[in-house]
């Protein structure tokens, strides 16, 4: 699957891989991807493989006419992944793209970014007594536990009290989605073929549900100006991906989630508040 990350710059978009890729995320995803280009004249994009297993023989061809295709319309291509072979695919796409192509792994997620926009290692700015400026983007991330719907209530607050722009994300979890449709008593569940129809279809239900929670949020809420945002991938990673794309200035999560309480922090907001660039507010459920 395909999917776009919204990103907050011109000529930068980003893009996330998961499973195998299919003829038909081709025929979702390059016309939209060619509308950009041909909006934007010459773009960068950011490749994010998260659990991506390769493609099947329809998709490597759409993938060779796209890149022949569009040979000069890449400024910079940034590849995060997480195994040797992603890097290996970085190598071979150089000679179907003129701009230049570079291969990240997962941790240097924020590297990837810093590289398509050009920043540089700048000295650590000094502090002073200069007032701060007011939040302008809030991001909530909500996994529909009690945790995080608190969390939603501070996150509308703040907006609401620095005029900034809120957004409701929620990750499906690929690995929870993927292992849904395996009978645990048929032994050969794991080594059946991939059913691209079956996985197509098990997505855009997951979407629908989740859509439909993060709807039922709002209303619940009130959070009548909060946008909202669905991502299929590993929670933390997704979470992290999403905030560097969209340069927000505050991301507000429950201390725990579904998960439950087995540690101090639960996984997500563990990795999140380890990794996230922005300011991180984690919101226990009674105080
Ligand atoms: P956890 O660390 O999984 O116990 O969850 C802590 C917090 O992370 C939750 O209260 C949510 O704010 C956030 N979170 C966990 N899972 C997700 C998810 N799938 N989508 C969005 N946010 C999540």
């Amino acid at each position: 699957m395909l999917q776009f990350i919204p990103v907050n710059e011109k000529n930068i978009f980003a893009v996330r891989a998961t499973g195998t890729l299919t003829h038909a995320d081709y025929q979702a995803f390059l016309p939209e991807l060619e509308d950009l280009i041909s909006q934007h004249g010459k773009i960068s994009l950011l490749i994010e493989c998260e659990s991506f297993s390769g493609w099947d023989l329809a998709a490597i061809k759409d993938d060779v006419q796209f890149s022949l295709k569009h040979k000069h319309d890449f400024e910079k291509i940034a590849l995060v992944g997480n195994k040797a072979w992603h890097q290996w695919m970085a190598l071979m796409a150089k000679p179907f793209v003129q701009g230049e192509i570079k291969y990240f792994s997962s941790d240097e997620l924020q590297t990837a970014w810093d590289w398509l926009r050009d920043n540089q290692q700048q000295p650590a700015p000094s502090v002073d007594a200069s007032p701060l400026k007011p939040y302008q983007h809030i991001i909530v991330a909500v996994d529909f536990s009690p945790h995080s719907e608190k969390a939603a209530y501070r996150a509308i607050q703040l907006a609401e009290q620095s005029g900034a722009h809120l957004t409701m994300l929620t990750v499906v979890d690929d690995v929870e989605f993927y292992f849904a449709y395996l009978d645990p008593l048929d032994a050969n569940a794991i080594t059946r073929p991939y059913d691209p129809e079956l996985t197509a279809s098990l997505a855009k239900s997951a979407h629908k549900i989740a859509q439909d929670n993060l709807n039922n949020l709002v209303e619940k809420t009130q959070a009548k100006n909060a946008e909202t945002e669905i991502s299929i991938g590993s929670p933390s990673t997704s979470i992290i991906s999403y905030v560097e794309a969209t340069n927000c200035d505050l991301l507000v999560m429950g201390t725990h989630g579904r998960r439950g309480f087995s540690r101090l922090l639960g996984s997500t907001a563990h990795s999140v508040q380890n990794h996230a660039r922005c300011e991180v507010l984690m919101v226990p459920l009674d105080n």
